[in-house]
């Protein structure tokens, strides 16, 4: 009973965090996966809750013997997706969701063409300033910093399957919940969750 793999991609300020825990509340069949990362955690954050937290060498390890199903290098850090953590959740049946980078959408899309990318825009560039401005105690130098890289990862915003524009919260959260249904019907996806349906095809 494979589950349907979901990766969602967005520059910081976006929202894609607000929008991804709303959907988690809403469907509870959906997993999220917890990825390795070598950055430090921040404030509040918890070993194994927002990330696994692990020292360059180990991310080294893990990476050269195959267990991430994708990595990449973001603002300097590393961060990958557990290749056993995700085969178990998806032969469990689980639909799963990635929140991945640009880097990493591109290698879980190669790596399984039958799995859905969405890409969530901010409304504009400017309102992408005003939200990382929002978010507090950064300098100009840094807020500039992030909106060069926010707009680095946008130039992306083609190779995705889905895009939604995070303007108005309550609409771009039932969007991605309307992608998350649509891909549950995939007709590849209907066949290998519910053979039964399918089993006139084998029949005189
Ligand atoms: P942050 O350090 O701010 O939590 O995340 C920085 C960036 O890394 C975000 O764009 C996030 O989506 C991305 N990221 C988090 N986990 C992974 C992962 O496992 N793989 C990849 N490729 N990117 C990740």
């Amino acid at each position: 009973m494979p589950g349907t793999l979901i990766t969602v991609t967005a520059p910081s300020g976006a929202g894609k965090t607000t929008l991804v825990r709303e959907l988690l509340q809403r469907d509870s069949n959906l997993r999220l996966s917890v990825s390795y990362t070598t950055r430090a955690p921040r404030e509040g954050e918890e070993n194994g809750r927002e990330y696994h937290f692990v020292e360059t060498g180990r991310f080294l390890e893990m990476r050269d013997a195959g267990g991430f199903v994708e990595w990449a290098e973001v603002h300097g850090n590393s961060y990958g997706t557990s290749r056993a953590w995700l085969a178990e959740q998806l032969e469990e049946g689980h639909d799963t969701l990635l929140e991945i980078d640009w880097q990493g959408a591109r290698q879980v899309r190669e790596a399984f063409p039958e799995s859905v990318s969405v890409f969530v825009l901010p409304p504009s560039l400017g309102e992408l300033e005003n939200r990382l401005r929002r978010r507090g105690t950064d300098s100009e130098e840094t807020i500039a910093l992030r909106l060069q890289a926010a707009l680095g990862e946008m130039r992306h915003v083609q190779e995705f399957a889905y895009v939604i524009i995070n303007d108005r919260f309550p609409v771009a959260a039932d969007e991605l919940a309307a992608i998350v249904r649509v891909a549950r019907l995939r007709c590849a996806n209907q066949y290998k969750r519910y053979p039964q349906y399918f089993s006139f095809l084998t029949q005189d």
